[in-house]
């Protein structure tokens, strides 16, 4: 039996102040639930020890009156974050035996907040993939089950928790951790969040250190928080943004409290409603979910302004350059010399290319292929210049809508999650679980999901809330009023009991 498996971040360090419990119990009780919730697969590598050990420091701090912001509290990390003395495989098998020296600055930050890291989560193979099924390291099943119609109760398939974030968001859904680490290139965090009823924020391109962090797509890539709420991410994004002198892309900018945001009113506050996030296509049961969200946001005093983001249906095409671009480019580095894995050969070029051959997986290697296509001599005015012009229309479309509105609301996902089996066999069919993350990607705009309801099928379903550059704290804002407003308390089928 576990006890506190169920609270929030903010209930933890409430309890943890007033002496309720300790964090050596929480987090205790915290790796009972990861041993429970093992059939998941959403640890690559556990580290019960030093959970406990950063607890009993925890202890200690609120016996002395000295605690730190995220004290004693049970988090987990993705794979893709360096830890220092703990392996780190990015979810690659040419990483399997990376363990690296020194720890990411985001996940210093937290360490220096006094969390404890349960473990290191599966994810996508560098982060590439939407359902965390390209990790060298299994399948994560998402605690959800369907139910209805289409596959009633325990006969519903095993479904993908969303990816490439796919361990954080099923562990923090299913009562492992009371939130995780992400990182966000293209949709990573609030696909993921969307597909497992939970809260992701991709914070503004820059806001947190991609020090440590295993490089996808650097243009693009950015770490945030999980958490089962809207407070319990503020708080966590409290701690792991901040200005970086080893990440020249990390901003110089004040890092506010993004707590700031919640218990406001959003009377007037203005919400966009882009037009062209509405495909003929697009799920009728989504497209009545994001009217009443904006209904919610109306009835809470905000003012609705549908606006247009005209270069929209270009994001993906231009996504699909970009980022695999930058991946050929950064994944260079991966020869067998250096990190992780290296196969035999005959000679160096052999050693190279048995290295990459044997380390990286299908979908890894595809993109690869694609950034080496599209920077090459001859056709990188064709794909690679043109993708970054379009990319400062799509950048300029949103600076236009932010001048009739302070937040944007959309979906987050085309879907629910769907099941291991269901999976798309044309890639680029899987790229489509991305088209409404994307174009905020590609403008380095801060965006989240919060759950908003359940699909006819028992399933999750987002929505997505985009703001304004370095403006968190007024997305956050709508968030709380939304989150407020849908009330979603719907479990999943797998937690911790
Ligand atoms: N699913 C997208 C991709 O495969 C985005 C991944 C991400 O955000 N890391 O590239």
């Amino acid at each position: 039996m576990t006890t506190f498996t169920h609270l929030t971040i903010a209930q933890a360090l409430k309890g943890y102040r007033n002496k309720d419990f300790k964090p050596s119990e929480v987090v205790a009780d915290h790796i009972k639930a990861t041993e429970q919730l093992r059939p998941l697969n959403c640890y690559i590598t556990e580290t019960p020890e030093q959970a406990l050990a950063a607890a009993k420091a925890s202890d200690a701090r609120y016996a002395a009156g000295t605690a730190l912001p995220l004290d004693g509290i049970p988090l987990a990390n993705k794979d893709l974050f360096c830890s220092k003395g703990i392996r780190t495989t990015a979810g690659s098998k040419i990483l399997e035996n990376f363990v690296p020296t020194y720890e990411s600055t985001v996940g210093q930050n937290l360490l220096d907040a006094g969390v404890a890291f349960l473990g290191k989560l599966n994810l996508d193979e560098f982060a590439m993939g939407s359902a965390n099924i390209t990790s060298a390291y299994g399948y994560v099943e998402s605690p959800w089950k369907r139910t209805g119609a289409e596959g009633a109760g325990h006969n519903s398939p095993k479904l993908v928790p969303g990816g490439s974030s796919g361990g954080s968001a099923a562990i923090v859904a299913a009562r492992g951790a009371m939130g995780a680490t992400g990182t966000d290139t293209g949709g990573s965090i609030r696909q993921p969040a969307s597909f497992t009823g939970i809260v992701g924020i991709k914070p503004t391109y820059g806001r947190c250190s991609r020090w440590g962090v295993v490089a996808f797509a650097s243009s693009l890539d950015q770490p945030g928080p999980f958490a089962r709420t809207v407070e319990d991410c503020a708080l966590m994004l409290n701690t792991m943004a901040g200005e970086d002198p080893k990440d020249s892309t990390s901003a110089r900018i004040e890092t506010p409290d993004f707590t700031r945001g919640l218990g406001q009113d959003i009377k007037g506050l203005r919400i966009g409603i882009p037009r062209e996030y509405r495909p003929s296509g697009l799920n009728s049961e989504i497209s009545a979910l994001w009217d009443k969200g904006a209904a919610w946001l109306r009835d809470a005093g905000a003012e609705i302004i549908e606006v247009s983001l005209p270069h929209t249906e270009y994001a993906l095409p231009t996504y699909y350059i970009i980022a695999p671009a930058e991946c050929s480019s950064n994944l260079a580095r991966y020869d067998g010399m250096r990190y992780g894995l290296r196969a035999e050969g005959k000679d160096l070029t052999a050693v190279y290319e048995n290295t990459r051959a044997q380390g990286f997986g299908r979908e890894v290697k595809r993109r690869i292929m694609i950034g080496t296509y599209v920077l090459s001599a001859g056709y990188y005015d064709a794909y690679y210049r043109k993708a970054q012009r379009v990319r400062a229309l799509i950048a300029r479309d949103f600076d236009e809508a932010f001048k009739k509105c302070d937040v944007l609301l959309a979906p987050t996902a085309p879907s629910t999650a769907f099941g291991w089996e269901e999976k798309p066999t044309d890639p680029v069919e899987m790229y489509l679980n991305d088209a409404f993350t994307i174009p905020a990607s590609m403008a380095g705009l801060p965006a989240m999901s919060v759950p908003a309801g359940l699909a006819a099928n028992g399933l999750p379903l987002g929505l997505q809330l985009i703001g304004k550059s370095f403006d968190e704290i007024t997305m956050i804002r709508a968030a709380a009023a939304l989150e407020a407003a849908a009330g979603f308390t719907a479990t999943p089928t797998i937690m911790a009991a």
